[in-house]
């Protein structure tokens, strides 16, 4: 079964009903490090759905986030964006180019170290950011 798939039979299993416009909205979160912005999603799929607002968007993804597919991610420009995930992971960020790639390192959670480092502080979710260039731009600026 390909991913687009895979994420469909999840969300019917939570009983979200999809719509053509919620298997665009999850295509357009599959396509690799994108983590894109409510805005970014309208500008990509206003063309194919010129009735769908920026506040549709936001619903559907309020909707897959309620099933625990989507995960919101708050960046300090004040927008959120929008990470399609089932896998705990981490990100990098490109502090050039704005780009956010995905990282796994499931050890980091899975340290008994860290339920200690955190002591009787109860989380309830976490964030990993790793702040610096990526590899284009580590060319573009001549840096290697
Ligand atoms: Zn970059
Ligand atoms: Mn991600």
């Amino acid at each position: 079964m390909d991913k687009l798939s895979k994420y469909i039979e999840l969300l019917k299993e939570k009983d979200v009903r999809m719509t053509s416009q919620r298997v665009a909205i999850l295509e357009n979160l599959l396509d690799g490090n994108k983590h894109p912005t409510v805005n970014e999603i309208y500008e990509d799929l206003k063309d194919d759905f010129p009735s769908m607002s920026v506040a549709t968007i936001y619903n559907n993804l309020k909707f897959f986030k309620e099933a625990g597919l989507v995960k919101e991610l708050p960046f300090g420009d004040g927008s959120s964006r929008f990470d399609l995930t089932t896998v705990d992971h981490f990100h990098t960020i490109c502090r050039n180019c704005g780009k956010i790639q995905d990282f796994h390192f499931p050890g980091l959670v899975e340290d008994d170290n860290l339920a200690q480092a955190i002591g009787n502080f109860r989380a309830e979710d976490y964030r990993f950011e790793i702040i610096g260039l990526c590899k284009e731009c580590q060319k573009k600026l001549k840096l290697n």
